[in-house]
């Protein structure tokens, strides 16, 4: 039996790559009979709409922190629908663990980034064709399990970065993938290190039309280091940079464009005062976020970051005499950090509040995909709790730093079991 409609279950976490999956579905002719929906609860009612009518298609975007929840659902739908449910799974923890979430219940798992593909699966869905043949879907029966750097990476141009038919318009992803291979973060593993950008051209036109059909007046621009746009990553283009400023603030009908601030982040050493001067002249944000994890520059170093503490203390001075409030990003309990230099990380949040920074916790978790994936999780002991806790309160941190230290447990029981071995790039 042929499905006719798609749910697409969405998390707050997960809603900007469902908003582009969605676009790029509702942009297929092949697909225009798909009942698209994107609930963010998945009620009964829900799927026994879609069934009555055929069978439905259920797909999940799944990240490494909520698999608890979603495993949880899989099982008890799978249970009640049988096989007029065909499951779905995409995102960084499926692109990890592809054997896992179809062991849990999932029909088919789309490894990589989900633009070319995802549409790919749903069409041979639809047309009860097998979608194995798909390079970059994998089920039950596959024989190859690819990564995600053996699927070509996709022109961003090519593909809408929200779903205006669907009225679900969030920010806009300008530039995918990166160079720097951080040992703590999967980005390298799920997106590559080769650096792609939408256009300005690109931009700008989804912009108009946001703010034509959807009454967009705001927008914000996602990278994985904001002040990289334009070039390949390993410093600034400023020109570049403006230019995309420049251009998407002249779109009419558009009041404010964030740029540089949380969920996006800037890399300490792109940080340079006229670039953020250039910056504040076009962006409605007043704080930037800047990446400097901890107070140790032998940390930095083992994690491969790539900047020392300097630099980042440098950033956060520039940041403020250009008029920003830096959001420093910091994270406690990476692999090898001592109690001395976790408390010392701790103490440089008191120094960067005392300055006039705000700053954003969190507890290292070993993500799959990461090259730290088999590292033990980070632990707070109780007078790093007690500080973290006094920043929280009196709000000058941010971040969820209190339930990540159970998460990074859970993730780390998971993954010493795993036999997965992935390389980022
Ligand atoms: S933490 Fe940022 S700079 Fe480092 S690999 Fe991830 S995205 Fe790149």
């Amino acid at each position: 039996m042929c499905p006719h409609s798609l749910l697409f279950r969405t998390h707050p976490s997960s809603r900007y790559s469902v908003a582009a999956l969605i676009g790029v579905l509702e942009t297929d002719p092949r697909l225009l009979d798909l009942e698209i929906r994107a609930p963010i609860t998945l009620t009964d009612e829900d799927i026994q709409r879609s069934v009555k009518e055929g069978s439905a298609i259920i797909a999940h975007s799944v990240m490494s922190t909520q698999t608890k929840r979603i495993y949880e659902e899989v099982k008890r739908v799978r249970e009640k629908y049988g096989n007029r449910v065909t499951l779905v799974g995409g995102g960084p923890h499926a692109s990890a663990r592809p054997k896992e979430l179809l062991s849990v219940g999932f029909d088919y798992v789309v490894i990589g980034e989900g633009e070319h593909t995802f549409p790919e699966l749903v069409a041979k869905l639809l047309s009860g064709e097998d979608p194995l043949v798909i390079p970059g879907v994998v089920g039950r029966d596959s024989e190859v399990w690819p990564q995600p750097r053996d699927i070509p990476i996709v022109n961003l141009d090519k593909y809408p970065p929200f779903a205006l038919g669907n009225n679900i318009v969030g920010p806009i992803e300008v530039t995918r993938g990166c160079p720097f291979q951080c040992k703590f973060c999967c980005t390298p593993f799920l997106t590559g290190c080769k650096v792609r950008h939408r256009s300005v051209a690109s931009i700008t036109k989804w912009l108009a039309l946001a703010v034509e059909r959807s009454g967009y007046t705001r927008a914000w621009f996602l990278s994985p280091n904001a002040l990289s746009y334009g070039g390949r990553g390993m410093k600034a283009e400023p020109e570049k940079l403006e230019t995309l400023l420049r251009e998407s603030t002249k779109v009419e009908g558009l009041n404010e464009v964030f740029f540089g601030s949380f969920p996006s982040e800037v890399r300490p050493e792109f940080v340079t005062q006229p670039i953020l001067e250039m910056l504040r002249s076009y962006v409605a944000n007043t704080s930037v976020q800047i990446g400097l994890q901890s107070s140790s520059d032998r940390i930095l170093a083992l994690a491969n970051r790539h900047h020392n503490v300097e630099q980042g203390m440098r950033a956060v001075r520039i940041a403020l005499d250009s008029g920003f409030t830096p959001h420093v990003d910091m994270i406690f309990g990476l692999p090898g950090e001592t109690k001395k230099e976790l408390h010392e990380s701790i103490e440089l949040c008191y120094t960067l509040v005392d300055m006039g920074a705000k700053t954003h916790g969190h507890v290292f978790m070993p993500l799959p995909g990461s090259a730290y994936e088999k590292m033990p999780p980070g632990q707070l002991d109780s007078e790093s709790r007690r500080r973290l806790g006094d920043l929280s309160r009196r709000k000058k941190m941010t971040g969820a730093w209190s339930t990540q230290e159970g998460l990074a447990e859970f993730l780390w029981s998971q993954n010493r079991d795993s036999k997965n071995k992935n390389e980022p790039c």
